[in-house]
């Protein structure tokens, strides 16, 4: 069987490996997704990883480029032709242009296929040859994992916590307004319908603006190219009569409708694909808006991370072809910070997603927190102020295009002095400010062979990848 192999592989010659259907089939496949909330720093992540896996300088950290094994990479047709493709050149070009802007951000699932020569590692690699691994990756927003959520519930379960939430977030009592003189058992009017939802969204939009991370149902902030489809033209009611007709009855339609014709198939279709997940999550944001901010996004992590167990939902169990065995927890940005402070982070990060990483480890996936920058745009600077030594960043700012340096604040050495007040409902910090600086990415002159700097990326990639590059 494995000489079968070997000679097949010596007979076919290393250039056409991939040359007919037949053969792709045959080569490994690894499909990683992407996900984080919105802003997380997905599209950044991607377009950096995959130009850092094309010149590879910058990549000491996976092992398979440290050892030279890595003999080529190069971008490939992806399998799925439905799927959007992930538009790299036009966000490569963005970060590395002569006056470099951040890319557009993640809206909808899009895909791209790269492709890694490999010389296999052990007792027989010289013998079969290079490989082909296909790296698979899809991009996709969190905020649609947290639909699952949704397929546990009715729509009179659902609409009283979301009428619930609307209490006390911002933008809810805008929302709550319009539903004061509304009769949910009075006829269906279209144009009511659409002010309603579009009325709930806009209060979405605005609790996410405010750190509210666990915004449902997903697809209103991010609707992809369903916006303005009846699938999405629903909000929440109060509980009433639901008589045939009635704008009650439609809309819990609607929302059942959401559940199979747009949550369902995403799973379906996407989801139950993957092999490797990066969950990226912009921690020191929330650290920032203050500690609700950092209670909802615990929160959230849990609710997204529910997904990788597929046995709690008996939809997920059904389709899950195979399942997902890595599962890397990224706090990103972390250029924002000095270096020293870096291993804080990474404690908030577990901190962060201890309760939902505990339950994935128990599903069997191996879990792994990490601070990363995928593009750094800053560089580190120490200066005295006021006979005292202060660790900064300096970048140019997004607004203006300063350049400053900067100390965002010092981050707890014990996550628990964030945490605990989070959970206990403190409304801010009690004695610390954390900043945070938009800054512009950098503008970079890259030698040939590198690509874009980045803070642990490497590393990042060899606990998603770097076994299957052996
Ligand atoms: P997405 O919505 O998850 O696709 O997020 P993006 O990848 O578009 O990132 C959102 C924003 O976060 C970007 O526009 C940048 O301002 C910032 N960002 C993302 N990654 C980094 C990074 O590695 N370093 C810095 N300094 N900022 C980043």
């Amino acid at each position: 069987m494995v000489i079968g192999r070997v000679a097949d592989a010596v007979g076919r010659g290393i250039e056409d490996v991939t040359s007919s259907v037949a053969e792709t089939f045959l080569d490994p496949v690894i499909r990683l997704g992407v996900t984080g909330l919105s802003r997380a720093g997905k599209t950044v992540f991607i377009t950096s990883l995959v130009a850092n896996l094309l010149d590879r300088a910058r990549m000491p950290g996976l092992e398979a480029t440290q050892s030279g094994r890595i003999q080529a990479a190069f971008l490939q047709p992806q399998p799925d032709d439905t799927v959007p493709r992930f538009d790299f050149e036009t966000h490569l070009a963005a970060l590395t242009g002569p006056a470099p802007f951040w890319p557009e951000s993640t809206r909808q699932v899009s895909e791209l296929r790269l492709s890694l020569r490999v010389q296999p590692k052990g007792l027989l690699s010289g013998l079969s040859g290079p490989k082909t691994v296909h790296l698979d990756i899809v991009d996709y927003p969190g905020e649609w994992l947290l639909d699952l959520g949704l397929l546990d519930q009715t729509y009179a379960q659902w609409a009283a916590a979301a009428l619930e939430q609307a209490k006390t977030r911002p933008g809810g009592a805008s929302y709550l307004a319009q539903l004061n003189d509304l009769d949910p058992t009075a006829m269906l009017k279209e144009p009511e319908a659409q002010a309603l939802a579009r009325a709930y969204t806009a209060y979405l939009t605005t609790a996410r603006e405010a750190g509210f991370s666990d915004c449902t149902p997903g697809r209103f902030l991010l609707p992809g190219e369903l916006e303005g489809s009846p699938a999405l033209t629903f909000a929440p009611l109060p509980e009433s009569a639901t008589p045939r007709g009635s704008l009650a009855r439609e809309f819990a339609r609607r929302f059942e409708a959401y559940k199979a014709q747009v949550v369902k198939p995403f799973f379906r279709n996407h989801f139950s694909r993957i092999d490797r997940q990066i969950v990226l999550v912009d921690a020191l944001g929330a650290i920032h808006s203050g500690p609700q901010a950092v209670e909802d996004l615990r929160q959230t992590m849990a609710g997204i991370l529910s997904a990788f167990r597929p046995g709690r939902n008996s939809f997920l169990t059904a389709i899950m072809g195979r399942r997902t065995d890595r599962i890397l927890f990224a706090a990103t940005k972390a250029d924002h910070l000095h270096h020293t402070q870096h291993p804080k982070l990474t404690a908030i990060m577990e901190a962060l997603v201890r309760d939902a990483r505990d339950r994935a480890d128990f599903a069997g996936a191996k879990t792994r927190a990490m601070a990363i920058a995928a593009l750094r745009a800053t560089v580190e600077e120490t200066r005295t102020h006021n006979g005292e030594t202060l660790d900064l960043v300096r970048g140019s700012l997004l607004d203006g295009g300063k350049q400053a340096a900067f100390h965002p604040g010092d981050l707890p050495e014990d996550p628990n002095a964030l945490m605990v007040p989070a959970r206990q409902g403190a409304e801010a910090w009690l004695d610390a400010d954390f900043d945070v600086m938009r800054f512009a990415p950098a503008q970079l002159s890259l030698k040939p062979g590198e690509g874009p700097p980045h803070i642990r990326l490497d590393s990042a990639a060899e606990f998603l990848l770097g076994d299957k590059l052996r």
